[in-house]
């Protein structure tokens, strides 16, 4: 294939992306959106694939196997996965992707004629030994920060394969809280690596040294570790975006090596816009990208772990409907428990039912509701629930002043007034919704357990506030049969 037609066809994938983003941004035009993306994936592929340099049957038959195999367990986890299960899929894809750039740096560095990257005289060009070195730290810190995001959604792991670590159990248990970590002096053992693996960038470049490039991959593996350890569950919004944006910029990173400009535009795309992602969640809030990044939110949580024993006034399905069907306004607050039930359909059964009965009814979404971006609009999107009924938080919250009821389905964290009022709080400024200013407040969660944070929740002791003990899905649907 001519390079002029691989370029072409690369611009129109790149295009495909820019649309895909594009589409993604809003619920109404996400279908489009992840069309468009699948349309340029498969550009990029098929272009790469005619304009491979010295390709021989064998390694078009190479390439196959593995996408026979990668597309295989691809496709298998994907009809497995559960939804509530998806941001930590999504982690341990951006481990891979920082693992395939470890990898594509460590072929070119070994075999760098057949990447096309020597000088004459048989040496690795300047530039692509920076490219290189880049590529393979930023990519050892997404693989080593992923996989402790992805310990750290997951929670625990399947006591089989926890048996299988042995003595290291405790360890691996204590890695995957949603507690933050925090080693003693960790500033300044982050600096000094950070600053170590500058210094042996250097020497890499400077002399090519294969110690060189060995000790900056293990250490930049072992700062992704470092630095996810001690970021507490509150922040792991940001941290998931933040590794997003990364993947990215390791991409882009292989892009430079492989010479493959396609790979270029698409790491930057998914670098820069993750980057934007990452700003938009500490705007959301209220935490510094700095403040993240250097860890500890919820650290008070850990320390307040005991949960005070306190009375809580606890009310039926049918107390609920009464109440409900008889108020005027009605804002539901859905958050992760809304996932783990997926009562997203009931939800939108007791949408209509209020609806047709004269209520009305509005759904505020917390930026940081659920466990990753936007997936609360996903699911009311999968339930059908109109767009004009769903509001942001900034839109909404000062409305529940007005509202008679604030059904909080499934959420905890970001309702808990804590973050507005008590200082020593570790989610203390970060904007919550404002479910404390309705008239009634229905709790549906299954016990006293406390959200993702850890922390207790002063909401539930209210006078105004009714909790409605049982799985999200169950009681909705409950709650709408006693107003049928
Ligand atoms: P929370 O984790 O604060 O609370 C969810 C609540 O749902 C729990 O208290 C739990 O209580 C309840 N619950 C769980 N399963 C069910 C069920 N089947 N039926 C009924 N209730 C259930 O969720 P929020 O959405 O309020 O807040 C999100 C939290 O996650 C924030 O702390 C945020 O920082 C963090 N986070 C968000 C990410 C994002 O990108 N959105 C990424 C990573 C973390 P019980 O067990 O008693 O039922």
């Amino acid at each position: 294939m001519s390079t002029n037609l691989a370029a072409i066809g690369y611009l129109v994938a790149a295009v495909c992306f820019i649309l895909a983003l594009r589409g993604l941004s809003s619920p109404a035009t996400s279908r489009a959106g992840n069309r468009y993306g699948m349309i340029g994936m498969a550009i990029a592929i098929v272009i790469t694939l005619l304009a491979l340099p010295h390709a021989r049957a064998s390694t078009y038959l190479f390439i196959l196997l593995a996408l026979v195999i990668g597309g295989g367990i691809g496709y298998v986890v994907a009809r497995r996965i559960e939804m509530t299960a998806m941001p930590q899929l999504v982690a341990a894809f951006h481990s891979l992707v920082g693992l395939a750039a470890v990898f594509v740096a460590i072929g070119a560095f070994s075999s760098p004629a057949d990447f096309g990257i020597t000088d004459p005289d048989g040496h690795i060009h300047l530039l692509s030994r920076l490219e290189m070195g880049l590529g393979i730290i930023i990519g050892a810190i997404t693989f080593s920060g992923s996989v402790i995001a992805f310990g750290k959604l997951q929670a625990k792991l399947p006591p089989s394969i926890e048996k299988a670590f042995g003595p290291l159990q405790p360890l691996v248990r204590t890695a995957m809280s949603s507690r933050p970590i925090l080693l003693p002096g960790r500033h300044a053992i982050n600096m000094t690596i950070g600053a170590l693996i500058v210094l042996l960038l250097l020497w890499f470049i400077a002399a090519e040294s294969t110690v060189a490039f060995t000790l900056m991959t293990l250490l930049a593996f072992a700062i992704g570790f470092l630095l996810i350890i001690p970021i507490g569950g509150a922040d792991m919004p940001v941290v998931v975006s933040m590794l997003n944006s990364y993947s990215g910029w390791a991409a882009a990173g292989i892009g430079f090596t492989l010479k493959n400009p396609m790979l270029i535009v698409t790491g930057a795309l998914v670098g820069s816009s993750g980057a934007i992602l990452s700003y938009i969640m500490c705007r959301a809030m209220n935490r510094s990208f700095v403040s993240v990044i250097l860890g500890g939110f919820g650290e008070t949580a850990a320390a307040a772990g005991e949960l005070e024993e306190r009375t809580v006034k606890a009310g039926s399905a049918e107390d609920a409907a009464f109440i409900m069907e008889n108020a005027q306004k009605v804002i539901i607050v859905p958050g992760y428990g809304m996932a783990v039930a997926q009562a997203q359909h009931a939800v939108r059964e007791l949408y209509d039912i209020l609806t047709k009965k004269g209520v009305e009814v509005k759904f505020a979404i917390h930026p940081v509701a659920g466990r990753m971006p936007g997936h609360m609009n996903v699911l009311l999107a999968e339930a059908n629930i109109p767009y004009d009924v769903v509001f942001e938080m900034e839109e909404i919250n000062n409305e529940f002043g007005q509202a008679d009821v604030a059904y909080v389905i499934g959420a905890n964290d970001i309702t808990n007034p804590a973050a507005k009022t008590d200082t020593s709080s570790p989610i203390y400024g970060m904007p919550v919704l404002d479910v404390d200013k309705a008239k009634a407040v229905f709790f549906i969660k299954r016990s006293m357990a406390p959200g993702y944070a850890g922390i207790d929740n002063p909401l539930f002791y209210m006078d105004r506030t009714m909790m409605l003990f049982g799985d999200a899905k169950k009681v909705t649907e409950e709650v709408v049969k006693a107003m049928g």
